[in-house]
C-alpha cells in the first residue's frame, strides 16, 4: 500500500495557480526527495500535504485514507522545518514530548517514546537542557526528535539543513540516512542540494514552476534526464 499519494493536486493563492495537478505515489518506507529551483511550489507542496494549506483540487490520501478535510494534527505526519523553531523557555524534554501532551497521552507512553527518541538521537544526557544551552547540531536533532516521537506515517521535511554550515550539513546528512534505515519511516524531504538528494533518496521528484518535470530514481535521472531543465538541474552545482 502508498503511505502517501497525491492525485492531480492543485493549489492557488487567489489568482496564482502555484501546484498544477501534482501526481505522487509514495510506497511505504521510501524516502523521496523533492527538488527544484526556488518558487516552484516545493514548500507550498508539502505545506498542503500536511494540512497547513487548503487543498483547491485534487486529493491527498495519507496510509490509503483521503486527508483533504482532516485537521494537521490528526494526518499521522510530523514535519521539520528549516528554522527549527524550539519553544525557548522549554528544556528538550518538554519540547519533544509537547504535541504528545497535547494529544492527552499517558504519561508512561509519553516516557517511553521520548527515551527512544532521546536514544536514537543522542540526546539522552541533553534532556534536562534548554535551546540556548546547544549546538545548531542538537537543535536540529531535538527538531527531528520532536518529529519521531509521534510515531508518523510520514515525514516530511522541508530544507531541514539549510542553516547549518558545510561541515554540519554533512553531518546531519549522515545521521538522518542512519535515521531513515532505522526507522524506515515514509519520508518527503524538500532540499535545493542536489547532492543531498541524490545520497538520501530511493526516488526523486524534480519540480518545475509547479509541475513534476520528472520523478525517478537518482541514477535513471542521472542517466537519463527526460528533459534539459532536469539535466541542467541535475547537474549543476549545489
Ligand atoms: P519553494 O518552496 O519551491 O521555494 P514555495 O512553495 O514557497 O516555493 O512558493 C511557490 C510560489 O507560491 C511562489 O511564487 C510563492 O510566492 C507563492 N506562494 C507561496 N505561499 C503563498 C501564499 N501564502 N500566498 C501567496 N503566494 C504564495
Ligand atoms: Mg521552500
Amino acid at each position: 500500500m502508498s503511505a502517501l499519494e497525491v492525485k492531480g493536486l492543485r493549489k492557488s493563492f487567489g489568482p496564482v495557480d502555484v501546484l498544477h495537478g501534482i501526481d505522487i505515489e509514495i510506497t511505504d518506507g521510501e524516502f523521496v526527495a523533492l527538488v527544484g529551483p526556488s518558487g516552484c511550489g516545493k514548500s507550498t507542496l508539502l505545506r498542503t500535504i500536511a494540512g497547513l494549506e487548503t487543498v483547491t483540487g485534487g486529493a491527498i490520501l495519507i496510509g490509503g485514507r483521503k486527508v483533504n478535510d482532516v485537521a494537521p494534527k490528526n494526518r499521522d505526519i510530523a514535519m521539520v522545518f528549516q528554522s527549527y523553531a524550539l519553544y525557548p523557555h522549554m528544556t528538550v524534554a518538554e519540547n519533544m514530548s509537547f504535541s504528545l501532551r497535547l494529544k492527552r497521552l499517558p504519561k508512561a507512553e509519553i516516557d517511553g517514546r521520548l527515551r527512544r527518541a532521546a536514544e536514537i538521537l543522542g540526546l539522552t544526557e541533553l534532556l534536562q537542557r534548554l535551546p540556548k544551552q546547544l549546538s545548531g547540531g542538537q537543535r536540529q536533532r531535538v527538531a527531528m526528535g520532536r518529529a519521531i516521537v509521534r510515531d508518523p506515517v510520514v515525514f516530511l521535511f522541508d530544507e531541514p539543513l539549510s542553516n547549518l554550515d558545510a561541515k554540519l550539513r554533512v553531518q546531519m546528512r549522515a545521521e538522518i540516512k542512519e535515521l531513515h534505515q532505522r526507522l524506515r519511516t515514509t519520508t518527503v524531504y524538500v532540499t535545493h542540494d542536489q547532492v543531498e538528494a541524490m545520497t538520501l533518496a530511493d526516488r526523486i521528484v524534480v519540480m518545475h514552476s509547479g509541475h513534476i518535470e520528472q520523478l525517478g530514481t537518482p541514477l535513471e535521472l542521472y542517466d537519463r534526464p527526460q528533459t534539459i531543465f532536469v539535466a541542467g538541474f541535475i547537474g549543476s552545482p549545489s
